[in-house]
């Protein structure tokens, strides 16, 4: 039998301190896999604009009515039919003509697994360009999402061609891969648009930094270097250091304010978000869509303890 006093109390130690965070955090995130579908769906509600396309667009219509640019991503990955990722393709292309059609102030966001990288690199580059092809044509951009480690170099071999000819497509970089540093530095000869974020997969030592100062340090490195060359960045972060520290770089660096803009997920930190929209800086928010909710919400919620928490309370109390 599971005792909910326990429970309880251990979550509200999770938020006293970081250093017990690790243990139950990690009961939480296994607890979570093991929800019921209906159960996530109900508690990721915030994350996520809604299953249709309608539905998303009146979101960015709200953002936008407050001076808040968007993201629009059509939610999926790790695709493994060439026909499923067609039809993901397929929904991107109406997702540019429906930026186009409702004049929302949005671009686009993909996944590479998504467009079929895990099935044929070839395929998937051609995806994909022909998704910054009809961007470019309509006046918009396309950002393309780093995945787990598996698919990095890929991933930035794909962009690294898209760019040989096209201005309008932006790469991520993760601040918690020990590589980025470097990968900034060749990346930067390009003249590359990049959106700069921690991480979300769980990545070996070897590979990741794993401390939250380590990766903050490898962030604010990272961010210093794609600075110094003029280059484009989407600060991506719900971190206050960070992003009080980015406000201190862009000062003391005397960044213009063509040359970034913060990025923040639909359904966090709002107060954060409405903080820098009032500072006067472009702010953009992510904003997924679409039926296959389930592994971002999955995502969302490992980041969240407090929301897990009370998922985990609500299953247990159906035992009552
Ligand atoms: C616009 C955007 C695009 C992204 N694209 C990618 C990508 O392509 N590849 C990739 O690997 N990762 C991506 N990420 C995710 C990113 O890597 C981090 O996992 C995520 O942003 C949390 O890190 P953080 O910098 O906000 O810092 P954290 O230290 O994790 O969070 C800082 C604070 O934000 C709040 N917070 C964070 N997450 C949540 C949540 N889910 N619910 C409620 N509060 C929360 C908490 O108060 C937390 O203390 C993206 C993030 C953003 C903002």
């Amino acid at each position: 039998m599971i005792n909910f006093k326990v429970v309880d109390l251990e979550i509200t130690e999770i938020n006293q301190g970081e250093s017990k965070l690790s243990f139950i955090n990690n009961i939480i995130v296994t607890t979570v896999q093991l929800m019921p579908k209906s159960v996530v769906g109900f508690f990721s509600k915030k994350y996520i604009a809604g299953d249709t396309i309608d539905k998303a667009v009146q979101c960015v219509k709200d953002l936008n009515e407050k001076g808040i640019f968007a993201t629009m991503d059509v939610l999926g990955e790790s695709i493994t039919q060439k026909d499923e990722a067609i039809e993901a393709k397929n929904k991107c292309l109406e997702v540019l003509d429906t930026i186009v059609k409702n004049k929302l102030n949005a671009n686009l966001s993909l996944k590479p697994t998504q467009m079929g990288l895990n099935i044929d690199e070839e395929f998937a580059y051609n995806q994909i360009k022909e998704l910054v092809e009809k961007a470019k044509g309509i006046n918009n951009f396309v950002r393309i999402d780093m995945e787990d480690s598996p698919f990095t170099d890929k991933t930035i071999n794909l962009f690294k061609r898209l760019k040989n000819d096209f201005n309008n497509v932006g790469l991520v970089l993760q601040a918690y891969l020990k590589r980025t540093t470097s990968d900034v530095i060749t990346l930067n000869k390009l003249g590359t648009n990049y959106r700069l974020c921690k991480g979300i997969y769980i990545e070996p030592a070897t590979i990741a930094y794993k401390d939250k100062q380590g990766i903050r340090e490898n962030y604010l490195k990272s961010l210093e270097l794609m600075f110094k060359n003029g280059n484009y960045v989407g600060i991506a972060t719900h971190d206050e250091y960070l992003i009080n520290e980015a406000y201190k770089m862009i000062k003391e660096m005397n960044i213009s304010k063509d040359k970034f803009e913060f990025q923040m997920l639909l359904g966090v930190r709002e107060d954060l978000r409405d903080r820098i929209n009032g500072d006067g800086y472009k702010i953009r928010i992510y904003v997924p869509f679409g039926k296959d909710w389930y592994p971002y919400s999955i995502r969302r919620l490992k980041e969240n303890p407090q929301i897990a928490g009370h998922i985990f309370k609500n299953i247990f109390s159906f035992e009552k």
